[in-house]
């Protein structure tokens, strides 16, 4: 995710490496736009974007510092409408969010996501079935909420979607559900009889809030239908799915400030784990090349616990990060599916090769080698990986019957992405990652 986005910014932060005037200034803004409009990011919100890092980086004394202050204070602004958003829970439960979108879009598989992402935080969701145009989609949420175990409430006696979200709303009374997920009718395109539907739906649920969800293969024209829907029905979020199928993702950076609705949650394949939360400080961070350590501790936790995830992104903070965490990581992260929707949020492997991208966990030799190097090492060594001296590490090589260059390789790799965790998510975050990336 985000590859030929993160691509673009950490390119023309690489080529400033060692600019201090005005020339250098102007080269790397160009470099970035070309890079920006191939990837299709909107050619405004491109300008926006370029004339604004051009004002803030010449506010003060030009160079590196200040160009990636600009980036940053620029990226903010274009992502952060509405503040830094998420799932929004309502003040008492049930929070009741309304589905809508196209058909074909992707809103029922969608839905099957959210749910199963609110199930990973211990939240009991209840799915209603209120598309009752598309013939299938009932049953495919029969089958979606089988898959990952939460609740349907359909109701075949009526044709009438008001009438179901009535008798739903009924049921979410007892305060047992936490949230309240309404899948309404699509159509094909935009049209007068879908959206009389949907506001009689909406007066009916009076929803906390409502989604849109936006096939991002369509590029602008998910720009365009969501602007339509925010006009006609009113919107509070987006979500771009099929992120996956679309290469070059531009539409990601622009949407937000385009349709003036905060883009909530991203979805990046048919599976119902494929759904990322779009948290504009993180993917800042992701798109500067810095990685994503919050988002790679939230994944885990869907295979961990949450409590786990949580006290592990503070050991990272802390630097106390250490072998058997690391082992930990690898294991979870073999139960969550694709290794390339984690490595864009490690930092420093956003921008990693295809193949290291592709590789399998399951049957890496490198996770073998990890494994029966840490299975080498001592209890104490595992939690303090500065007892590592060459004694050491020559007694491990032995153990493990591995060569001592690729002991100290592994052990120079963790080391790194400990340090580059840490000085990520410390007070001078900037200032030390320049360093590091410089
Ligand atoms: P709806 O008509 O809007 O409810 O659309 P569906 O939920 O039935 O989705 C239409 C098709 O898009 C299905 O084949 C889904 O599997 C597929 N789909 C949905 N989201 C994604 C996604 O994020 N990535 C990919 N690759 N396919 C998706």
């Amino acid at each position: 995710m985000f590859d030929t986005l993160t691509n673009s910014f950490t390119t023309a932060i690489k080529k400033i490496r060692t600019f201090d005037d005005e020339k250098a200034l102007s080269k790397a803004l160009v470099e970035l736009k070309k890079s920006l409009l191939k990837a299709d990011v909107n050619h405004k919100v491109v300008k926006q974007l370029i004339d604004e890092v051009g004002i803030e980086t010449r506010k003060g004394e030009i160079g590196k510092d200040q160009f990636l202050e600009a980036l940053r204070t620029t990226l903010h602004k274009l992502l952060e409408v509405g503040g830094n958003k998420g799932f929004v829970f309502a003040p008492n439960p049930p929070t009741v969010i309304l589905m809508t979108g196209l058909q074909g879009s992707g809103k029922t598989t969608t839905t099957g996501k959210l749910a199963h992402y609110l199930k990973s935080k211990q939240k009991k969701v209840l799915i209603v079935a209120a598309d009752l145009q598309r013939l299938a989609a009932v049953e495919q949420l029969r089958q979606i909420t089988t898959q990952i175990d939460v609740e349907l409430y359909e109701d075949e006696t009526t044709k009438n979607p008001v009438e179901v979200v009535s008798g739903a709303l009924k049921k979410a009374k007892s305060g047992i559900y936490d949230v309240v997920l309404i899948d309404t009718a699509g159509r094909l395109a935009i049209d007068e009889e879908l959206m009389d539907e949907l506001k009689c739906v909406k007066d009916a649920a009076n929803p906390s809030e409502i989604f849109y969800v936006a096939d991002s293969m369509t590029g602008q024209d998910a720009v365009k239908t969501a602007t339509t829907f925010k006009e006609k029905i009113g919107i509070d979020g987006v979500i771009l799915s099929k992120y996956d199928g679309d290469s070059k993702g531009g539409v990601a950076l622009g949407l937000s400030s385009q349709v003036k609705v905060p883009l909530r949650f991203i979805g990046s394949g048919e599976k119902m784990q494929d759904l990322e939360v779009f948290l504009p400080e993180r993917v800042i961070n992701r798109l500067m090349g810095f990685g994503d350590i919050e988002g790679l501790a939230e994944k885990t936790a869907g295979a961990i616990d949450e409590k786990q995830a949580k006290k592990l992104t503070k050991k990272i903070q802390k630097g106390k990060f250490n072998f058997n965490d690391f082992l930990e990581q690898m294991e979870s992260m073999k139960k969550m599916g694709s290794m390339k929707s984690l490595m864009g949020m490690i930092p420093g492997m956003g921008n990693m090769s295809k193949a290291l991208k592709d590789f399998d966990m399951e049957n890496s030799s490198e996770l073998k080698n990890i494994k029966s190097m840490v299975s080498s090492m001592t209890p104490k060594e595992r939690e303090n990986p500065d007892l590592l001296n060459n004694s050491r590490k020559g007694r491990i090589a032995k153990g493990c019957g591995l060569e001592i260059v690729e002991i100290n390789r592994m052990i120079k790799q963790f080391k790194n992405a400990g340090k580059m965790a840490k000085k990520f998510s410390g007070k001078n975050g900037m200032k030390d990652l320049q360093a590091m990336m410089g």
